[in-house]
């Protein structure tokens, strides 16, 4: 047997990046510092303003913020809001596209409101508007989207008070675009219309053919929940021409699905857009405004692939595919161009918010220790696999594999035939695992691994305790299996090397993330770094910007995190500031949510403590401190401490 070579490996920062790949997910938002910390790069054009995430964990402590807690970025959303305008600007003007771009934000993906200002202050002049689904988003969009310029584009499901409402603000001067999904809201508007007098801007959405690509292709097609067919988009435009309403049907609107995986899709449907645009304006009917919907995807495993949790192309290519699709449809047909319209959610906030976490346990394979020493008469099996640990050396590993893992069968057979007593199972146990992680030890510095060794490490992979949960922070992971990007923020100049997953501090055995960036497909475990005493180890769960910071569930009672907002600032040294704080749920908060009244539960504890003290078994003062911890607890942090 050639003997490996016992050369060890150098790990680098290069290493770090090839196997997190956070250059890829993110946009070139974060990087791997040469300190080895997770660095942010929070503008998209000042690639040498750095902030050290492991400085801003460190002023959250000075802080007392506790943790599990949501980090924002605001650069890093106002930079993709320009980005995206930038590039549609710059697209339109290089291919002498006539119309100009109008997008809005649809305020679902993430409605906070910090989330929200800094989105239309920074979209104003971009005249970047917002888009709502429901009443309530509508009554956010009035009162935050204040520019005339920029469109109010109204989508969902809609009763007589969302179309009044929706025309208040047509009365105050907003460009509101009611997008007609179903039939009947048209005969609604008409009515409302004309009583409230005013003239309104009229979208209508079309029931689209072509799938979009990915989780949410049932967006589109025949049986999808939105839109007219193109029949009842013909009886809406006679309609509105028989009420004298035809200057108001202004915009076509489509959307085939969000995290469009596959770019084909998307030229697919601005064909199939463009004809039933260039149609209509043959007829007559004054459309102004294509608004294509959202869709634009997030790589979230930075594998450029058509992955679930992918796509295969970037926003240059996204923008270069609508606007030339819509181009040459047009000068072939001869009609004017439309202004264009996307309402892009996921691609705007996804990179600006993160959660961060910190690992509190370890859950190995092999449980603790159990003392395996020697006693008289004890079974073969048990002395066979403790000569073995204990001989294990640099020349015999893998002959000491091939050994003990038969051996470790053998135990079990002979623990259900009653031959093995459970002291002796539980040294098996031990030895067994003692003994892969004395060869893991040995190998994992080499350059060749004997392919049979190989599996040892996913073997003895653990499970990392964090102190988070899901189904509160990360919903899609547990709901739809996204990948989400798992980052430890330090230590990543040293090679992580432990396979993990992790798992939640939930009640739950679905409280757990094992999707993960992998090499081809995803992986189950992520390398992490083995957990040192006394350092805390705190890891990243990226891109939850989208959907994730809102979605999320009370389960188990674990309420909102607490909340960093960070800007960044060249003349600071360390190039950031905390501008806000914005407290997490405490259990007062989540409780009360369910109907309890805090007060009254702790003057239910009150009277019990209360009694015990009459009774002699409690000391008064004893007394009085219980009941202060139990009011303490009602207005802490639901999150372990
Ligand atoms: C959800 C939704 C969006 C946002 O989609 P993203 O994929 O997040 O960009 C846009 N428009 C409509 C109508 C939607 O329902």
């Amino acid at each position: 047997m050639s003997k490996p070579t016992n050369q060890k490996k150098a790990w680098s920062i290069a290493d770090a990046e090839q196997l997190y790949r956070v250059k890829r997910w993110s946009n070139g938002y974060f990087d791997i510092g040469e300190c080895g910390n997770l660095m942010v790069v929070p503008r998209y054009n000042e690639a040498n303003l750095k902030i050290n995430m492991r400085e801003v964990i460190d002023e959250m402590q000075a802080k007392n913020i506790a943790f599990p807690a949501v980090i924002r970025f605001h650069d890093i959303l106002r930079s993709q809001v320009e980005l995206i305008n930038k590039t549609f600007r710059s697209v339109i003007e290089d291919s002498d596209y006539e119309g100009k771009y109008f997008g809005v934000f649809p305020v679902k993906v993430n409605q906070m409101r910090e989330v929200i200002e800094e989105i239309v202050d920074v979209g104003n002049r971009f005249n970047y508007g917002l888009e709502a689904g429901s009443k309530p988003e509508l009554a956010a969009a009035l009162a935050y989207n204040t520019n005339n310029d920029s469109l109010t584009i109204l989508n969902g499901y809609k009763d007589e008070e969302y179309l009044r409402l929706a025309l208040l603000g047509r009365k105050i001067g907003r460009k509101v675009v009611i997008v007609i999904e179903k039939f009947s809201e048209l005969n609604m508007l008409v009515k409302l219309a004309k009583s409230m007098d005013v003239r309104p801007i009229i979208g209508l959405r079309i029931k689209m053919m072509v799938k979009g690509r990915g989780k949410w292709e049932s967006s589109s097609g025949e049986r999808a929940k939105f839109g007219l067919s193109i029949g009842e988009i013909l009886t809406a435009i006679s309609l509105c021409e028989q009420e004298n309403l035809l200057d108001c049907v202004q915009l076509l609107h489509f959307h085939i699905g969000s995290q469009l995986t596959d770019i084909r899709a998307i030229k697919e449907a601005v064909q199939e857009a463009a004809t039933v645009y260039t149609q209509l304006i043959k007829r007559g009917v004054p459309i102004q405004y294509v608004d294509v919907g959202g869709g634009l995807a997030v790589d979230y495993d930075g594998s450029q692939s058509t992955n679930d949790s992918s796509c295969n192309y970037d926003l240059s290519q996204y923008v270069a595919d609508i606007v030339t699709g819509f181009k040459q449809n047009c000068d072939l047909q001869s009609v004017p161009h439309p202004h264009l319209v996307s309402e892009s959610g996921r691609a705007i906030t996804a990179h600006h918010s993160c959660v961060v976490t910190k690992v509190i346990g370890e859950i190995n394979p092999g449980g603790t220790q159990f003392p395996t020493k020697k006693v008289t008469g004890e079974h073969i099996i048990v002395t066979n696999m403790r000569d073995i640990y204990q001989g294990l050396n640099d020349d015999n590993y893998q002959e000491a594999y091939n050994h003990i893992v038969p051996l470790k069968e053998q135990a079990i057979q002979a623990f259900k035939l009653g031959v093995l007593s459970l002291e002796e199972v539980a040294k098996t146990e031990t030895l067994y695992w003692s003994t892969l992680n004395a060869i893991e030890s040995i190998t994992e510095h080499l350059n060749f691994i004997p392919e049979e060794l190989k599996e040892i490490p996913e073997l003895l992979s653990s499970q990392y305790l964090a102190n988070f949960s899901v189904f509160q922070s990360a919903a899609d992971s547990w709901a739809i299996e996204q990948v989400l990007p798992v980052v430890p923020i330090s230590r990543l100049n040293e090679k992580p090397s432990k396979l993990c997953s992790l798992v939640d501090i939930t009640c739950d055995s679905d409280g757990k993330i094992d999707k993960f960036i992998g090499d081809e497909t995803v992986a189950n475990n992520v390398p992490l770094h083995k957990l040192n005493k006394d350092e805390d180890y705190f890891i990243g769960l990226f891109l939850t910007g989208a959907y994730q910071d809102v979605m999320g569930d009370m389960h188990n009672l674990f309420g909102r995190l607490n909340e960093v907002h960070i800007v960044s600032y060249d003349d600071d040294p360390k190039d950031f500031y905390i501008e806000e704080v914005v407290k997490g749920s405490s259990m007062e908060n989540v409780l009360s949510t369910m109907q309890y009244t805090p007060e009254i539960m702790a003057q239910s504890v009150k009277r019990a403590i209360d009694r015990k003290i009459q009774q002699g078994q409690i000391k008064p003062r004893e007394g009085v401190d219980l009941i202060d911890f139990y009011e303490d607890c009602l207005r802490g942090y639901t999150y372990l401490k």
